[in-house]
């Protein structure tokens, strides 16, 4: 730019009206941010957040202690112990996610023949001790039994691509 346009600029400032002109414009447009967390995006049915044990409507685990998805973790995160109950079923006594070692890969959720382990749409678990990520059968059923509505419907938005 030689020195004339240079001083042009200058002198009309037309760098800044041309600033205010874009500022301007963007001033009229639907806005991009959202005002979190009091306003969410959009999320995906299939997004992988925090993980849920999921019961049957009459209450009962649908967990059978099958172990597929403790043996496909590639982070092995998952433990799981079991015995049969008196009735002759097979149940989980102990369910543990190390939600530390986790990579959210969503095997665990393929592998399940019931539907029982699911990764959620909850991302907002954040925590400030690493033990309140280690989460036990307990954990897992309670936040079942609080997303089953956003989890089933989400399931079976998908299920015609599974
Ligand atoms: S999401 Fe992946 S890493 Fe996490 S518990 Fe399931 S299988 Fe393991
Ligand atoms: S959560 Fe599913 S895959 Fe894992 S042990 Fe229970 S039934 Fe089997």
């Amino acid at each position: 730019m030689g020195f004339m346009d240079r001083a042009a600029q200058t002198v009309f400032l037309s760098e800044l009206v041309a600033g205010m002109g874009l500022t301007l414009r963007y001033m009229f447009r639907s806005k991009v941010t959202i005002n979190y967390p009091y306003e969410k995006g959009p999320l995906s049915p299939r997004f992988r957040g925090e993980h849920v044990l999921r019961r049957y409507p009459n209450g009962e685990e649908r967990c059978i202690a099958c172990k597929l998805c403790e043996a496909v973790c590639p982070a092995q995160a998952i433990t799981i112990e079991a015995e049969p109950r008196e009735d002759g079923s097979r149940r989980t006594t102990r369910y543990d996610i190390d939600m530390v070692k986790c990579i959210y890969c969503g095997f665990c959720q393929e592998a399940c023949p019931v539907d029982a382990i699911v990764e959620g749409p909850n991302f907002e678990f954040a925590t400030e001790t690493r033990e309140e990520l280690l989460y036990d059968k307990d954990k897992l059923l309670a936040n079942g039994d609080r997303w089953e509505i956003e989890i089933a419907a989400n399931l079976s938005a998908e299920a015609p691509y599974r």
